[in-house]
């Protein structure tokens, strides 16, 4: 048993803070919650002052990369270190990601499974892992290995991320099966460009016929995965919500149909947008990449701010990996700047990000009953949601009721 004394409680349900709460952990779980005097008094060794803390739900990153270690092609491809060297680093990504409190992450692509099963074995320590495996795509696709020039790479492929690409309704749906099969816990694919993608596919420009996406998301449901798929603007991203994705990964041009926001509010369809890579990309080496993502920022705002006044569920992902491994809670204070209250900011990284990934049943909001994912912070983060990206800030971590993290 731990119980958690004294603490400022924000539960991730969005309702107002609550001073002086006590919790009780027990076998993993929360056991109770109570308010003011009048709590449990269990012996002395179980207790944790959290007097002038902040307790919330342990964070959760929507959308990751935790195996992409920059955009640079040698990377991509593998060819910058040895592969033992690449799972090494990864592996301490995921170690620091859990550190920096965040106790669940969705990983969007080129995270194979066994890093799931290292963290659940024990092997390393790391957040409750979600992987997407690979990003389906076409043949050209983001998916698709191919230089600027439009070469393709030739270097052998990693047997432990199942091939990608997927051309025609029959080669979409034997994709699918094998990316399920490898341990994918949620199906990754890409309708449109992206900012970084090559010249030539951007962030309008389509990928996947209606048939293939149709397949896709058919198979992917049936056999029990959501569908997380980037889509930017253009006929992919309204493509994406006719065939029934189940989140828009960017969606930075969704201001531009004025169809597309009722459509995800009727649809429960949830809304990703990955501020944080855009804030890198604008400063690109590349010029079509930079004047991509300097030309979509307005749209991106307006797109979170019709999508949350329609009350569709805007979630925190930062897409990090490629603009390297920053606290990943610096994506709250950029979506606060886009029209999110931190009170919002805050559930869009706990109880909200846990309904986009499908475990609001079990994380994301501190209920009796819950799984015991949670941090303790200094400071208010309703005033500065900011000081969340602050890890000497951070000064406990709960996983499952385990003590992973305490300063
Ligand atoms: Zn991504």
């Amino acid at each position: 048993m731990t119980v958690l004394r004294g603490a400022t409680l924000i539960d991730g349900t969005g309702a107002a803070p609550v001073r002086d709460a006590t919790l009780v952990v027990q076998d993993g779980r929360i056991e109770s919650i109570t308010i003011g005097a009048g709590g449990p008094a269990p012996a002395s060794h179980a207790v944790i002052d959290a007097t002038g803390l902040t307790v919330l739900p342990g964070l959760i990153d929507c959308h990751d990369h935790l195996a992409m270690h920059g955009y640079e092609l040698a990377s991509r491809w593998g060819l910058s270190e040895p592969g033992s060297t690449r799972s090494v680093r990864t592996a301490r990504v995921i170690e620091q990601t859990l550190a920096a409190g965040y106790t669940t992450v969705r990983d969007a692509g080129g995270l194979d499974v066994g890093f799931r099963l290292a963290v659940e074995e024990g092997l390393i320590q790391g957040p409750r892992l979600l992987t997407a495996v690979a990003i389906i795509s076409p043949v050209g696709g983001i998916g698709d290995r191919v230089s600027p020039s439009g070469h393709e790479c030739v270097v052998p492929h990693d047997p432990a991320l199942p091939e990608s690409v997927a051309n025609g309704v029959e080669d979409v749906r034997r994709v699918v099966r094998t990316m399920i099969r490898g341990g994918a816990d949620v199906i990754k694919c890409a309708t449109t460009g992206g900012a970084s993608s090559r010249a030539g596919h951007g962030p309008k420009d389509p990928a996947f016929s209606r048939d293939e996406m149709q397949a896709l998301v058919d198979e992917a449901h049936a056999q029990g995965r959501k569908v997380m798929c980037h889509a930017l603007g253009g006929p992919g991203l309204r493509l994406a919500l006719d065939v029934g994705v189940d989140s828009i990964e960017h969606g930075c041009y969704l201001d531009e149909d004025p169809e597309l926001i009722p459509m995800m509010a009727e649809k429960g369809v949830v809304f990703t947008p990955t501020l944080l890579v855009y804030v890198y990309h604008s400063e690109s080496k590349s010029p079509h990449v930079r004047e991509r993502s300097r030309a979509l920022r307005e749209h991106h705002r307006a797109s979170i701010q019709r999508a949350l006044a329609a009350g569709v569920r805007v979630v925190a992902g930062t897409d990090a990996g490629g603009h390297g491994h920053p606290p990943n809670a610096r994506e709250l204070p950029l979506l606060v700047e886009a029209g999110l209250s931190p009170m919002q900011a805050i559930q869009a990284a706990t109880g909200w990000a846990a309904e986009a990934v499908g475990l609001e049943r079990e994380i994301g909001t501190l209920e009796k009953g819950k799984r015991a994912d949670l941090i303790a912070v200094a400071g208010d983060p309703l005033a500065d949601v900011g000081l969340l990206a602050d890890g000497q800030r951070i000064r406990l971590v709960l996983k499952d009721g385990a003590v992973v993290v305490r300063r």
